[in-house]
């Protein structure tokens, strides 16, 4: 048997440390995109372009109309768990924004070649900054309006095993393009557009009036998803779900006309899957998948979302308050329909 050599205990490498956490966080080129669309909204953009080309393999590019990052903290935006978002313990607990970790910009950073370009409304002049798998270079001076665009090459030229497990660029546009989607549904006072191989593929116009929000959702979920689904709004002390649930004659083979939103943020989840279940399960056939569109609001403090560093799945304080207010609110809202199925049912 082969003898282990021993090897003295050392503090690894910065670069090596920022690929590790991009392993977390940087799956494939949807990630990337997730990552600098929710910075953009952080920045109070209410403009975001995305253009991909090659499935976001070759390159990704993000460009908002937010707040800009000064010229002397370009450097700092880079670095591992430096954020503008919190800096206590009361801050992430009470969380208004979409990050918090620091962690995004440094992992992504260190497994591609990056460039931020940004201008600060009242500063003088727009300053970029590179980075080229981790090696840093600028601030220099550069032309850009108000705003910040992130580029993001190359991703994964210097991690081979990465680069392997992505699929094929139209598997992988996707991906950007359903998370686009979900980011849509999630803001209805910023516009998107996505552009992919330098073809625009979705624009959504900002603004939350009841038209364009209507609009916005038959685009994205179809006409008749939004002609035939039965609109929800309640309310119960700190919690409050609203949206569009689809009637349960209006079912799908496939869950994918699903998007579920806590505090703005996307979410998978099983409880809240299986509330939802529960609600249709006495109006809907075996193995069909109902759709809908949901915001659950609650009270920072009372849903934990600092379980993974992707931040998709949360933590409820109260489940069983949460499973049942969920239930509750989808059960009343179908009952006009459960009533008809009664009725056909008896004749
Ligand atoms: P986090 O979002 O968790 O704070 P990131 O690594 O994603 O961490 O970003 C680091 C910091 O860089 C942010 O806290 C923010 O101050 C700044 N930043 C990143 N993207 C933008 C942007 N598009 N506009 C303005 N500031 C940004
Ligand atoms: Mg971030």
């Amino acid at each position: 048997t082969a003898k282990i050599e021993p090897m003295p205990i050392q503090i690894l490498p910065n670069q090596l440390i920022d690929q590790i956490a991009a392993g977390e966080v940087v799956e494939r080129p949807a990630s990337v995109v997730k990552e600098l669309v929710e910075n953009a909204l952080d920045a109070g953009a209410t403009r975001i372009t995305i253009d991909v080309q090659t499935g976001g393999k070759k390159s990704i590019k993000i460009t908002d109309n937010g707040q800009g990052i000064a010229k002397n903290e370009l450097a700092l935006a880079i670095e591992r768990h430096a954020t503008s978002k919190i800096d206590s313990l009361y801050d992430l607990e009470h969380l208004g924004s979409l990050g918090f970790r620091g962690e995004a910009l440094p992992s992504i950073a260190s497994v591609s070649r990056f460039k931020i370009t940004s201008q600060q409304a009242e500063a003088d002049m727009a300053y970029c900054i590179r980075s080229d798998g981790g090696q840093i270079s600028g601030p220099e001076p550069a032309s850009h309006p108000p705003g910040t665009t992130v580029e993001v090459t190359d991703l994964f030229y210097n991690t081979p095993a990465r680069r392997r497990f992505l699929k094929t660029d139209r598997t992988e546009f996707l991906r950007i393009d359903e998370l686009i989607k979900q980011l849509s549904l999630s803001r209805f006072d910023v516009g998107f557009r996505l552009a992919h191989n330098g073809q625009i593929v979705r624009h959504a116009q900002a603004g939350d009036d009841e038209p364009l929000i209507h609009q916005r959702i038959s685009q994205l979920c179809g006409k008749d998803f939004m002609e035939q689904a039965l609109h929800i709004e309640h309310q119960r002390g700190d919690l409050k779900i609203s949206g569009w649930v689809a009637k349960p004659n209006w079912n799908r083979a496939r869950a994918d006309r699903q998007f579920f939103f806590i505090n703005g943020r996307v979410i998978k989840d099983k409880l809240v899957a299986h509330a939802i279940r529960q609600a249709y399960q006495d109006v809907l056939f075996h193995g069909r998948h109902p759709a809908f569109v949901l915001y659950l609001n609650l009270n920072p403090e009372l849903v934990d979302v600092n379980v993974h560093p992707t931040k998709h799945e949360v933590r409820f304080r109260d489940t069983r308050l949460v499973h049942d207010f969920i239930f509750g609110a989808i059960h009343q809202t179908l009952a006009p329909a459960r009533m008809q199925e009664q009725t056909r049912a008896t004749e």
